[in-house]
């Protein structure tokens, strides 16, 4: 089955701590590489993955809160003395491109490549990405400041050739691709093969949700509808509900109803308080409303 992959650079929430680095992704789809959020520390946690920044070209920040795009500037920075030259796709709401422009106008004067700016509107899900096998879609989130998550579907790829099914009954190279998008075939003789003797379903398309910032929102129930992993904050424990709902966020057990109820088939949770010294207390929590849940942590690696 063809890559699709999930990397965690960084779990944590906006204050530092030694055992986390602040929140960013990166999703491994086919090797193209797809940044979420970008927390102070990403380079050098991308470089420790042995990731390849040749091969990373869109980056898509939730929120501008600093614990999310405070590691943009560096990565940028870096990129160019690298001498890149492909262009880079920066996905976010609105107010990034302003922020940064300042900052590059000063450090980098020259820029080796371009940097593309596409702001999202953050109240409704859009379409931010599109190319031949996959999609991105923000979900709207609800934090104190605008704020969305994302939806990386992958498409649904052609049906598998039989292979001698398809030599015996002489099917000539030039039909292959209807015969793969459904089509049956006839042959010279006016005989029709249905497709199901000539072809085998493809592997089901894989969805990954990321779920950034946000007090929950069962509203999401729809969108989430099964996704292979759904990846959702759990910045607190049920001991500091009051203080989740003030800072607009999510606990644990809040993130399991919501996989729960989406039947998600994994849940992913991360984006710690510093006040969780282990956050197994935060696992249980979790595990005992949505029992496939793991913990985020540095490095690790979910394939679909
Ligand atoms: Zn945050
Ligand atoms: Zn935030």
């Amino acid at each position: 089955m063809e890559k699709f992959e999930l990397n965690i650079l960084g779990c944590g929430s906006a204050l530092p701590t030694t055992r986390h680095f602040p929140t960013s992704q990166v999703l491994n789809v086919r090797e193209k590489l797809f940044m979420i959020d970008c927390g102070e520390g990403t380079q050098l946690q991308f470089r420790k993955a042995r990731l390849k920044f040749s091969r990373l070209n869109h980056i898509f920040i939730s929120h501008l809160h600093g614990d999310h795009c405070f590691g943009l500037f560096g990565l940028i920075s870096t990129l160019n003395l690298l001498g890149r030259t492909a262009g880079l796709h920066i996905h976010s709401p609105r107010g990034l491109e302003e922020l940064l422009l300042p900052l590059l106008a000063f450090f980098n004067r020259q820029m080796t490549y371009q940097i593309q700016f596409h702001e999202f509107d953050t109240e409704v899900p859009s379409l931010v990405y599109e190319d031949r096998s996959l999609t991105v879609t923000t979900i709207p989130l609800q934090h104190r400041i605008p704020c969305s998550g994302f939806l990386f579907a992958e498409k649904q790829r052609p049906n598998h050739i039989i292979r001698d099914m398809a030599d015996f009954y002489g099917v000539p190279v030039y039909e292959m691709n209807r015969i793969k998008n459904g089509s049956d075939y006839v042959t010279p003789e006016g005989q029709v093969i249905p497709n199901r003797l000539l072809t085998r379903p493809s592997e089901p398309p894989r969805r990954y949700a990321y779920c950034s910032d946000t007090v929950c929102l069962s509203g999401l129930v729809g969108q989430l509808k099964g996704v292979d992993l759904l990846f959702h904050e759990a910045t607190f424990g049920a001991d500091n509900a009051p203080r989740a709902r003030e800072t607009f966020h999510t606990t644990a057990a809040q993130a399991a109803t919501l996989a729960r109820d989406a039947e998600v088939k994994q849940l992913l949770i991360g984006h710690f308080s510093a006040r969780y010294e282990d956050e197994s207390v935060l696992l249980k929590e979790a595990a005992d409303i949505f029992p496939h849940t793991v913990l985020a942590k540095e490095m690790l690696r979910i394939s679909l």
